[in-house]
């Protein structure tokens, strides 16, 4: 039996930011960081030993190759909903276990279930009974608030807000500092699947699946 391989998969912008957390979070379990490698289709010049901050690049068919079945390990660090959704297909396929990454200064409070493989980074707050699907991307300072449920493969940029009761479908994206008004129980504000809420845009009703909005009150974009 080889040694476990742990992988951040996408070593572009979102990768390089969970890099570190994820480094931090092995050192805790006393793992060592050779054993922390980048995995990317497309590792640019196609140098075999090429690295960034400190850690070797390789294909995923040379992370395959690191350890056995059930011994990989990936973080799937791509901002893209869809793309985790294929890679995460792909890990499964191959044996490699999706990975859960989370910054040590983030709060998450009671009764929230979380699926396998999130993302979250430094001062993200879930708050309690809240429900989040698989890989979900809670970056910088976003937060969940309360009695909200998430599907699967959703992104929140750096500073997203999620008030309480609001329902979110897969695939979504919600841009850094956009606010999602508070919904109630009985009538949740929802966002559709694959809906895009742009940049600081305060959204204030509905967003049906597809659709991108942006500005305040949050409006679909039109494109020129
Ligand atoms: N990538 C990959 N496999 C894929 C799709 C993307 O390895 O199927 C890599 C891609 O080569 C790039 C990174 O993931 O290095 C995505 O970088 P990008 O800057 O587009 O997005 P971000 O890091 O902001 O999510």
């Amino acid at each position: 039996m080889t040694k476990a391989i742990y992988g951040v998969y996408g070593a572009s912008g979102c990768g390089r930011g969970i890099m570190p957390l994820a480094r931090q979070q092995l050192a805790r379990a006393g793992v060592a960081d050779r054993q922390l490698v980048f995995i990317d289709d497309d590792p640019g010049d196609g140098s075999p030993n090429r690295e960034i901050n400190g850690h070797r690049i390789v294909s995923f068919q040379q992370f395959l190759a690191l350890s056995d079945s059930g011994n990989r390990y990936a973080a799937l660090a791509i901002a893209s909903g869809p793309i985790r959704s294929r890679l995460y297909d792909r890990c499964l396929a191959n044996g490699v276990s999706v990975w859960t990454v989370q910054a040590e200064a983030t709060v998450i409070m009671d009764d929230v279930q979380i699926g396998a493989g999130a993302l979250l980074s430094p001062f993200v707050t879930i708050t309690s009974n809240i429900r989040i699907g698989r890989c979900f991307h809670g970056n910088l300072y976003s937060y969940v608030e309360h009695d909200s449920v998430i599907g699967d493969f959703v992104t929140f940029a750096p500073g997203a807000k999620c008030n309480g009761n609001v329902h979110i479908g897969d695939y979504a994206y919600i841009g850094s500092g956009a606010v999602l008004k508070q919904g109630t129980l009985k009538s949740p504000l929802v966002i559709g699947t694959g809906a895009v809420v742009g940049m600081g845009a305060v959204v204030t009703r509905n967003v049906p699946p597809g659709v991108t909005v942006v500005g305040n009150p949050a409006r679909p974009l039109i494109k020129d």
